[in-house]
């Protein structure tokens, strides 16, 4: 039996983690459950699941002690959940920089990360891997380009690999005429053509910060270097990355689109487990496959996040945390989608680079970045009511 602590359960990873914990009962057993604030959802699952621990990350909400668990809320509590030794698998399903505390904690504890939360390893990536090497806690990604990854490299070392290639969905927007993205709204972005995701993550992939988020994730979980990892747009989402060995042959992992394999991949892993209720994959059905070259221009977000995990540990940290803010400032309606691009190259410029060696160094950069880009998408704001005044 494989005891769960899922993190951030409400969210879309979550819910579906508890859809496939659901499908193989005598496998899996959900220990412990946190949402950010979802405190009704979070109840639902509690009496549904029957965990020991629930825990609201937001502290000012009133936990509901509901179910059998013992309710409690706040970073602590989260922290405690990810380093439980009743725990073997820890789903970091949060969203944002917030999921990094809660990473370091599993992986020093010595358990299994299944990790959703990419933004974790952006922020505090070195961190994350001298945590892992402390504690002996290992990370099997969940976010399906990486699972694939890992799923090529089966036990090769990374001294086999000459490059990975990411593949990119290429978003809602791919090959629209880029003076039309001063146009669209948030509805529009939340529109993804082949996932069913969380509102973060549709965003970000429709900027494609996302592919720059897992380039950066990739580095740290493969240990290559930036110059060997690319991502091509391959708009049908079937190839979910490849890897090319140094005798030139390439491999890649194929299937439907559905989160829940990479999901059923990361808490069973290194074992495959039988799953009648995922999508049956059909060669000509899925075809044809079709890959081009990310428009650099029409998304800058991409060649800026590329460039600030390259350039290291602080300026990664200043790209996801400005993200972020350009992300939520996006979905409120005060900035326009190409401005997103220039709050992340504010946040970037003003925090400057070099090595975080510390959590505290991670949060200080990524407290100047949320100022710095929150004081840019404000004056976007204001410029635009000037104007249309
Ligand atoms: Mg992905």
């Amino acid at each position: 039996m494989i005891r769960i602590a899922i993190l951030g359960s409400t969210g879309s990873i979550g819910r579906s983690t508890l859809e496939v914990v659901t499908r193989h009962p005598e496998r899996f057993e959900v220990v412990s459950l946190a949402a950010h604030r979802n405190v009704e959802l979070l109840s639902e699952q509690v009496q549904r699941f029957r965990p020991k621990r629930a825990v609201l990350a937001d502290e000012t909400c009133r936990v509901a002690d509901t179910g059998g668990a013992t309710w409690r809320s706040g970073m602590q509590a989260l922290i405690d959940l990810a380093s439980d030794p009743e725990v073997d698998v820890v789903v970091n399903a949060l969203v944002g920089a917030v999921g990094l505390a809660p990473t370091i904690a599993c992986l020093e504890a010595g358990h299994r990360l299944a990790l959703a939360n990419k933004e974790s390893l952006v922020a505090g990536g070195a961190l994350v891997l001298d945590a892992a090497a402390r504690g002996r806690g290992s990370i099997v990604p969940i976010d399906s380009e990486h699972s694939a990854i890992l799923q090529c490299l089966a036990g090769q070392p990374t001294t086999a690999v000459q490059r990975l290639i990411l593949t990119a969905s290429g978003g809602p927007f791919r090959g629209r005429n880029h003076e039309e993205f001063w146009h669209v709204g948030p509805d529009e972005a939340l529109k993804h053509p082949t996932w069913d995701m969380g509102v973060k993550i549709t965003i970000d992939s429709a900027t494609l910060a996302n592919k720059a988020l897992e380039v950066i994730e990739a580095h740290f979980l493969y240990g290559l270097e930036y110059n060997r990892i690319q991502a091509v747009v391959h708009p049908q989402s079937i190839v979910h990355s490849f890897v090319e060995f140094v005798d030139g042959s390439v491999l890649a992992q194929l299937g439907f689109p559905t989160m829940e394999l990479p999901i059923l991949y990361a808490l069973s892993y290194p074992e495959r487990i039988g799953d009648a209720t995922l999508r049956t994959f059909d060669p000509v059905q899925a075809s044809p496959l079709t890959f081009e070259e990310i428009d650099q221009g029409a998304f800058p977000l991409y060649g800026l996040g590329t460039a600030a995990g390259a350039a290291g540990g602080a300026a990664a940290a200043a790209f996801n945390a400005g993200n972020e803010i350009a992300v939520q400032a996006f979905i409120q309606g005060a900035i326009r989608f190409p401005e997103m691009a220039d709050v992340v190259s504010a946040a970037i410029d003003g925090t400057g680079s070099g090595d975080l060696s510390n959590i505290h160094d991670v949060i200080a950069v990524d407290g100047t970045a949320r100022v710095i880009a929150t004081e840019a998408a404000s004056r976007l704001g204001e410029a635009r009511m000037r104007t249309n005044s």
